[in-house]
């Protein structure tokens, strides 16, 4: 970085710390809600976001400084429990929505008001999304939508869904997809929760009959689906991939430490941990510095290195604190089944039974690894024999 532009990050720091600061003396931390709508009236949800909404057109890296200067003046976190809104809606709307979209959704979403979740999954379409059957036609201003989403995260909780959906199914796959908000409490939606094995019921599958729409409510153009759905799918391998706090005393490379010296070890186990808290240092920074690039649209097939790791690392993690806890390690609560309860990721047994959706949710490792060979590694590309005919002449 060039002395001029260094000097002028810390002068914008000097200025975004400041605002945070005026912002925590003069409103209530602990009153949340309040909180953060002041936050995002600041312009200090997401820096990097226009002015007006909820940002002041600056660089991503400030967010971090403000963030931990909320945190050291006692302030809440963003999004409280609307982790698909913050890390994947807010950034869809901003890169895709009309300016009367970015004023109706965000600021309710920042403030958790009005909790999101996503509408892509369906039984016959996960890694191959773009070959999705829910329909939707056109009536008029409005959009008639049928169909159904599977392994829906909180769309018990939310208020509204990312939805794609196939408006054209003469047109090739990719094509012929259009992206809507949908509005979960609308007559025709059904949302039925689904089990995990750790008991809790995080997702859900969710039927659409008959679900009308209004046109306005559609995010970028008719058939220009999959190029909004690829801002959430490249946020979401971001949030997921990113949300990894490996510092030693905390986040999950901390809980095994903790294992650890509850449990005792061998010097075979301690150099076991050693690597094990290497890499996820190593990832602790990656993130760090890929989050900093990060601006106010897509973010690259950089999101795919740090969601493996992290779906790899999280597995490793909880096996090897398995392995020190022995036999207690198998001493699991209970698997009833517990709706609307978050996983208690501070309980190593949960998180190990956990762990295994982090090689798939937000895309497979499988397909991440595609994802780099093609994108970063420019190796040939996968067989896609299906990708230029019209999606009703795909046999399926
Ligand atoms: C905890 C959790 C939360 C989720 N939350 C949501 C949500 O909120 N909203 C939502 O829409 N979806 C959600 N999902 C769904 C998730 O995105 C899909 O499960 C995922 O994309 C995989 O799709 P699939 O389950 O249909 O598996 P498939 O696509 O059927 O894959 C089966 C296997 O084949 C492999 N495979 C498939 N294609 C290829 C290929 N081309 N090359 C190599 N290997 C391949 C896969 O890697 C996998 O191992 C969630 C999933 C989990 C586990």
């Amino acid at each position: 970085m060039t002395d001029v532009m260094q000097s002028a990050q810390s002068t914008d720091e000097q200025r975004v710390l400041e605002l945070t600061d005026r912002l925590c003396d003069g409103v209530d931390v602990n009153d949340e809600r309040g909180f953060l709508a002041a936050q995002f009236d600041a312009g200090l949800a997401w820096v990097n976001f226009p002015e007006g909404h909820g940002g002041l057109d600056l660089s991503p890296k400030l967010q971090r400084p403000i963030q931990l200067r909320i945190a050291e003046r006692g302030g809440p976190l963003p999004a409280p429990g609307n982790v698909l809104g913050y890390g994947m809606a807010a950034a869809t709307v901003i890169a895709h929505g009309s300016d009367e979209q970015k004023q109706r959704y965000i600021r309710p979403l920042f403030t958790s008001e009005e909790i999101w979740c996503q509408l892509f999954s369906e039984p016959g379409a996960g890694s191959d999304l773009a070959g999705l059957a829910t329909r939707a036609v056109r009536d008029g201003e409005e959009w008639l939508i049928n169909g159904q989403k599977v392994w829906n995260s909180n769309a018990h909780n939310a208020r509204w869904g990312m939805l794609v959906a196939r408006t054209d199914p003469d047109s090739p796959k990719h094509r012929g997809l259009t992206y809507f908000i949908l509005d979960m409490q609308a007559p025709g939606v059904e949302v039925k929760p689904l089990r995990q094995m750790t008991g809790q019921a995080e997702f859900n599958e969710v039927f659409m009959n008959d679900v009308r729409v209004p046109d306005s409510m559609r995010l970028g153009d008719v058939g220009d689906g999959w190029r909004v759905s690829l801002t959430t799918l490249m946020n979401e391998r971001v949030t997921i991939g990113g949300s990894a706090q490996n510092r030693p005393g905390s986040g999950l490379i901390g809980s095994v430490r903790r294992v650890l010296d509850e449990y005792g070890a061998d010097d075979v186990k301690r150099a076991k941990f050693m690597e094990l808290y290497t890499r996820a240092e190593v990832l602790r920074l990656t993130n760090m510095r890929a989050g900093q690039l990060r601006t106010a649209g897509t973010p690259g097939p950089e999101g795919s290195v740090g969601k493996i790791t992290t779906a790899d690392l999280n597995q490793e993690m909880t096996e090897f604190a398995m392995e020190l806890m022995g036999p207690h390690g198998q001493l699991f609560g209970s698997f009833e089944r517990q709706d609307n309860v978050q996983v208690d990721y501070s309980d190593l047994r949960t998180y190990f039974l956990r762990s295994r959706a982090s090689s798939i949710e937000g895309g497979t490792s499988e397909i991440q690894r595609n994802i780099i060979g093609e994108r970063v590694l420019g190796l040939p590309g996968d067989v896609r024999v299906d990708k230029e005919l019209p999606w009703n002449q795909v046999p399926r």
